[in-house]
C-alpha cells in the first residue's frame, strides 16, 4: 500500500501526479526557470472522443485508456520532465529548460505514439484513441508564470479540437 502523502500527491487511476501535484512541481519550475533564465514549456492535452470510448466499450476500458496514455506518456518524456492528470481525460506536462521548438518536437511525438498503439481494452477487443494538445512556452513573451501559460496552451488545445483533432498547436499557428 502507498504512504498517505504518496495518495495525497497522485492520481490513483494512473498513478501520476494529480492536480494539485502538478501545479506545485510546476510553479517551483517555473521559479527555477525564471531565476536561471532559461525556458520552460507546458503541453496541455486532451484525448479525443473519450466519451465515446465509454459509451462503446464501458467504464473500465475508458480507465485502461487513461492508464494507458498516461503510461505513455510518462515512457515519452524525461525523467525531469513533469506529468500530471488534470482532468478527467486531460493531462498536462511541464518541460523544464526546453523552448518552443523543442516543445512541438515532443508533442509530436507524444500525439504519435498515443495514436499509433492499439490498446485491448476488452478481451479480444481493441481501440485507438488520439489526443489534441497546446502547446506554450515561457520566454515567448518573458512570461514565467505557470497559470498563464497553461490557460495559452489551453487555447491553442482549443484551437486543436477546432481543426480536426488528432494534433498540436502552438505558438506558430495561433490563427
Ligand atoms: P530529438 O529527439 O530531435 O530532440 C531534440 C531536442 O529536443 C533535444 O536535444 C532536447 O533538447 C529536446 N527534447 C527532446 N525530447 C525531450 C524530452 O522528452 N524532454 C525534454 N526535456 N527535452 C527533450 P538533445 O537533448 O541535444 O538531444 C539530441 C538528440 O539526441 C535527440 O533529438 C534524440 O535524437 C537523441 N536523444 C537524446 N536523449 C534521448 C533519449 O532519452 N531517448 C532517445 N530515444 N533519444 C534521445
Ligand atoms: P529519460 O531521459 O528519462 O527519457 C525517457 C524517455 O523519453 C526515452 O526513453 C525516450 O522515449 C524519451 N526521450 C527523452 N528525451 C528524448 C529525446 O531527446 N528524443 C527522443 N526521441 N526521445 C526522448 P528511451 O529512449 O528508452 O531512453 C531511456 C533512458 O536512456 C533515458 O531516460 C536516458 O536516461 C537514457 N538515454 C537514452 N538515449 C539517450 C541519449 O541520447 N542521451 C542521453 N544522455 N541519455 C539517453
Amino acid at each position: 500500500q502507498h504512504s498517505l502523502q504518496w495518495q495525497a500527491w497522485h492520481d490513483p487511476l494512473t498513478r501520476i501526479n494529480n492536480r494539485g501535484a502538478l501545479f506545485e512541481r510546476a510553479k517551483a519550475l517555473a521559479k527555477r526557470c525564471e531565476q536561471q533564465k532559461q525556458p520552460y514549456s507546458v503541453l496541455q492535452m486532451d484525448l479525443d472522443h473519450f466519451k465515446s470510448v465509454n459509451d462503446r466499450f464501458g467504464h473500465q476500458a475508458g480507465d485502461k485508456v487513461l492508464t494507458h496514455a498516461a503510461g505513455l506518456i510518462t515512457r515519452t518524456i524525461r525523467e525531469h520532465d513533469v506529468a500530471g492528470r488534470v482532468g478527467g481525460e486531460e493531462f498536462c506536462v511541464v518541460l523544464p529548460d526546453t523552448g518552443p521548438v523543442q516543445a512541438m518536437v515532443i508533442a509530436q511525438r507524444i500525439r504519435e505514439r498515443i495514436n499509433r498503439r492499439e490498446i485491448l481494452v476488452k478481451k479480444s477487443q481493441t481501440t485507438r484513441v488520439s489526443v489534441s494538445i497546446g502547446v506554450s512556452s515561457a520566454q515567448e513573451s518573458g512570461n514565467y508564470d505557470f497559470e498563464q501559460l497553461q490557460s495559452i496552451a489551453d487555447a491553442r488545445l482549443y484551437e486543436a479540437k477546432q481543426r480536426g483533432r488528432n494534433q498540436v498547436v502552438g505558438q506558430d499557428e495561433k490563427k
